[in-house]
């Protein structure tokens, strides 16, 4: 349920408001505006009182029942866009956010050369893995720990913000720790106990799109960031397995508007992982700033060719440099910075 608060209300009133959800059995989730406060109203409805008994308080404006099956990341509990802020950044806002770095870390030169070369060209966050998801068991499984210490190291040595991906429950304390931001990979996007351990950090956690996900499916994972009292959520598209073959995976752009209408949290698209191929994520990253993407998660590293994951698909660094130029124009014309 969506209980809107009259203008202006003082805090003695929302905090009676909060405590009537409470009290009926369900968790109040705020929302402030600008000039109205919100509450989503989350709980099972066979299990407690309605909240209809709310429309006659008379601080209350409306009470309106969500009838899509996920709530709280619903462009019906949040009118407005939300942002999700790290380190001076802001995902969601007027700016398109770039976050690049390598696929994997693999030693402190190749992460230095290339948080230098990111940040020189125009990107506010530095990924990396440090634990990496592997098809098979015999490929690099990620540096662990001290990839994450080159990952702090990095960020200091920069500035820019650090996102990395978490697999497991075991590893939300440690990852928290260096990571900025939480990436749920595809593999793990419906791991629904660490949704709930990342997002119980508080940290804001991006959330790909599982490999073949539907999109209600990936809103209803990303309500359980939400549902665990974090707001800070970004959708990621990185692409989807098709019956096509000639690309790694199928990347669907339709997800932006769709995510945009459904839901008020930023979407972020992944044109690496979104086919696979180098000389495909230009194209992309074009298609996807002017579809409206708030972010883009590209991969990059010194010397592709030798990448210990992912080699096909990344940018060199003067193939990103190269880019970030080329996609000016596709920015501006998109109303973004
Ligand atoms: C990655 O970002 O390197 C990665 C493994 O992503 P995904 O979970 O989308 O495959
Ligand atoms: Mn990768």
């Amino acid at each position: 349920m969506i209980i809107v608060l009259k203008p202006n209300s003082s805090r003695r009133d929302i905090a009676a408001v909060s405590a009537e959800i409470k009290r009926l059995g369900y968790s109040p989730h705020i929302m402030r505006g600008v000039a109205r406060t919100v509450f989503g109203a989350v709980g099972d409805e066979r299990q407690h009182a309605s909240l209809e008994s709310l429309s006659a308080w008379p601080q209350v404006e409306s009470v309106t029942r969500i009838q899509k099956r996920y709530k709280l990341v619903s462009r019906e509990a949040h009118p407005q866009n939300s942002t999700v802020t790290t380190r001076g950044v802001v995902i969601g806002g007027p700016k398109c956010v770039i976050m690049a770095g390598p696929c994997s870390v693999e030693s402190e030169r190749q992460l230095m050369i290339t948080a230098e070369a990111v940040a020189r060209a125009g990107a506010t966050v530095l990924r990396g893995g440090a634990y990496k998801p592997r098809t098979s068991p015999y490929e690099f499984q990620g540096l662990g720990l001290k990839g994450l210490k080159l990952l702090a190291k990095a960020r200091k040595a920069t500035g820019l913000a650090v996102i990395t991906e978490l697999l497991s429950e075991d590893h939300v304390e440690q990852v928290a720790e260096y990571a900025d931001i939480l990436q749920i990979g595809a593999r793990n996007a419906q791991n629904f106990q660490l949704l709930i351990a990342a997002a119980k950090t508080g940290l804001p956690v991006l959330l790909k799109r599982g490999l073949s996900m539907k999109i209600e499916e990936w809103l209803l994972a990303g309500e359980y960031v939400l549902a665990n009292d974090n707001p800070n959520l970004m959708f990621c598209e990185r692409g989807i397995r098709t019956f096509e073959t000639y690309t790694r995976n199928t990347l669907d752009l339709s997800t932006i508007p769709i995510i945009k209408r459904e839901s008020h949290c930023p979407v972020v698209i992944d044109p690496s992982q979104g086919g696979g191929r180098a000389d495909l994520v230009a194209a992309f990253c074009k298609g996807s700033v002017a579809m409206g993407a708030d972010a883009l998660l590209i991969e990059v590293h010194p010397n592709p060719a030798e990448a210990w994951s992912d080699g096909a698909q990344q940018l060199s660094l003067e193939g990103f440099a190269a880019l970030m130029k080329d996609l000016k124009p596709f920015l501006a014309a998109a109303g973004r910075e």
